[in-house]
């Protein structure tokens, strides 16, 4: 009977009107595309109205519509082959039939790309649907100006990424790139604060295993607490240094966020990427960061991950165990009509460019590295340049350049402060691209206190409130970054569901209902 309950309030959950009634008609009729199911699939089991999964399966290859029919990659058809198999349930008995995998990831960002990795990993058959062309979400890359220049579409440097367990546990190779030094932040009437890789405090290189602990797990984070707890004299760490230049850094490492620099929270951002920088600095990727959202797809491919681009989700999709949305908060309400009060962080202003040649910094540190933070709270830059760092950015001699404000309003206020730290930069442009981001593209969500740890959208857990679906993006703890920790933490707690599930006799949907 519980069964019963559960398979039918699954079917109104994934808003399943129907389900095709094969002792009623033996041709249909079938669940609509509406209904959130593979269009390739319907058509091929309404075609054949076959009971053999294999049979089904050989009409998805005949289909000219679906992509196994377009591939030329052996390998790949064997692997999709294997998925689909899974991923096809065929009621012999009974008279209900649904045709779907076991986890859906609504859009392909790092993080989508980071729970596809961990379900398939589990033996999940897994549909990524991504609604842009590529994959990637804030973590692509390409001659976006001219020819030969690489330009990072949103993302670009990856202190998180250099030290994410997360990347580490799935094995990915990512091909980082340091400079000479990590970064610099200038000041127009004195010296130059510098952030080099080596030397961090010992209290730090005592926390910094907790401090990841907490970014990869949900709340309570009990463990990571207690690591925390054995360091008391850590908090100091916390205080505003006595050192202008070592503050500095702080300060501008804190203002990468919406937080106030010396708020609790910015503080704590400053600590952590200040720290992050000296243990693992903050590279870029060779190649552009596109290399990352396609280290990730190809990985999740490789283990039979259906990746679909060009699928906008407007409704929660059927599948047998998990829904993962890996989208902004916002966008997760519109999808599931859910009242969503996030505030956003702000709007930004981000600039590409192609450069003649290397930016003529006045302050020397600034030409070593990658990273330039320049001004204050008031008038704060992020800047980025590639050519020391990864050849491939730009032909030799040539610079390619990446900055944002979301301080200044526009592309002349950043332009104006780099020249004054760089007299001569504005006449070696050959070309810029200027985009004005509205609020929440940063962090998927302000950065400040009141949406951090318990208080983001879920309590710090990515379980939605709805059953089976789970919410794995940047607008979850641990927030904005590059790291994958909120895929990691969406994919591990629906796996984990789908065991305690199983373990009750609860497990699927199909099942439930056979
Ligand atoms: C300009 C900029 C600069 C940044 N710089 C850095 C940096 O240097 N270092 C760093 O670590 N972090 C940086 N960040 C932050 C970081 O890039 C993001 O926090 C992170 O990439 C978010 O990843 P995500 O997978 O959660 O979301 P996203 O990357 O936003 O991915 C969400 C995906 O979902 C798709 N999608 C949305 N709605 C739907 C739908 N209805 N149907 C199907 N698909 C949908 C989107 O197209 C997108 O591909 C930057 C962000 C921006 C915008």
């Amino acid at each position: 009977m519980r069964d019963q309950n559960d398979a039918r309030r699954r079917l109104r959950l994934h808003d399943l009107g129907r389900v095709v009634d094969r002792g009623a008609t033996d041709a249909g009729p079938m669940p609509q595309a509406g209904a959130g199911l593979r269009p390739s699939l319907v058509r091929v089991v309404d075609a054949g109205g076959s009971d053999d999964p294999l049979r089904v399966l050989r009409r998805i290859g005949e289909d000219p519509e679906h992509p196994l029919a377009r591939c030329r990659d052996d390998d790949l058809v064997a692997r999709h082959a294997r998925t689909a198999t899974r991923a096809v349930s065929v009621e012999t008995r009974a008279d209900t039939r649904v045709v779907m995998h076991d986890a859906v990831v609504i859009g392909a960002g790092h993080n989508g790309l980071v729970a596809a990795n961990v379900l398939a990993d589990a033996g999940w058959s897994v549909s990524v649907l991504e609604r842009e062309d590529e994959p990637g979400g804030a973590v692509r890359s390409g001659e976006l100006i001219e020819p030969g220049f690489v330009n990072d579409l949103c993302s670009a440097f990856y202190p998180l990424g250099a030290a994410s367990p997360v990347f580490r546990a799935l094995d990915v190779e990512i091909p980082f790139r340091h400079g000479p030094l990590v970064l610099a932040h200038p000041a127009l009437d004195g010296p130059c604060a510098v952030l080099e890789r080596g030397a961090a405090p010992d209290e730090w290189l005592r926390i910094e295993p907790a401090i990841l602990r907490g970014l990869v797990t949900p709340f309570p984070q009990v463990r990571a607490a207690a690591g925390l707890a054995r360091e008391p004299r850590a908090a100091r760490l916390l205080r505003r240094p006595a050192d202008p230049l070592e503050a500095r850094l702080r300060e501008g490492n804190a203002l990468h966020s919406d937080a106030r620099p010396w708020g609790p929270a910015g503080r704590a951002f400053g600590l952590i990427l200040t720290m992050l920088g000296r243990t693992h600095g903050f590279p870029c990727v060779a190649g552009g960061s596109g290399t990352i959202a396609r280290v990730l797809a190809d990985r999740a491919v490789a283990r039979g991950v259906e990746l679909r681009l060009g699928e906008r989700v407007d409704r929660i999709p059927a599948a047998r165990r998990a829904v993962i949305v890996a989208t902004d908060v916002w966008e997760f309400g519109r999808i599931t009509g859910r009242r969503i009060r996030v505030e956003p962080d702000p709007a930004t202003v981000k600039l590409d460019w192609t450069l003649d040649r290397p930016i003529p910094w006045s302050a020397e540190p600034a030409r070593r590295s990658p990273v330039v933070h320049l001004g204050g709270p008031g008038d704060f830059v992020l800047f980025g340049q590639y050519s020391m760092v990864d050849p491939t950015r730009a032909p030799a001699g040539k610079e390619t350049a990446w900055a944002y404000s979301h301080v200044l309003r526009s592309a002349e206020a950043i332009e104006a402060q780099v020249e004054a730290h760089a007299p001569g930069f504005r006449a070696l442009v050959r070309g810029r691209r200027v985009e004005h981001l509205p609020p929440g593209r940063i962090n998927l969500g302000t950065a400040k206190l009141r949406n951090e740890l318990v208080l983001r959208p879920f309590h710090g857990r990515p379980e939605t409130g709805i059953s089976g679906v789970y919410l794995g993006s940047a607008s979850a703890h641990p927030g904005g970054g590059v790291h994958g920790a909120p895929g990691w933490i969406a994919a591990q707690a629906a796996v984990r569901s789908a065991s305690r599930r199983r373990a009750r006799g609860l497990w699927s949907l199909t099942s439930s209902s056979r």
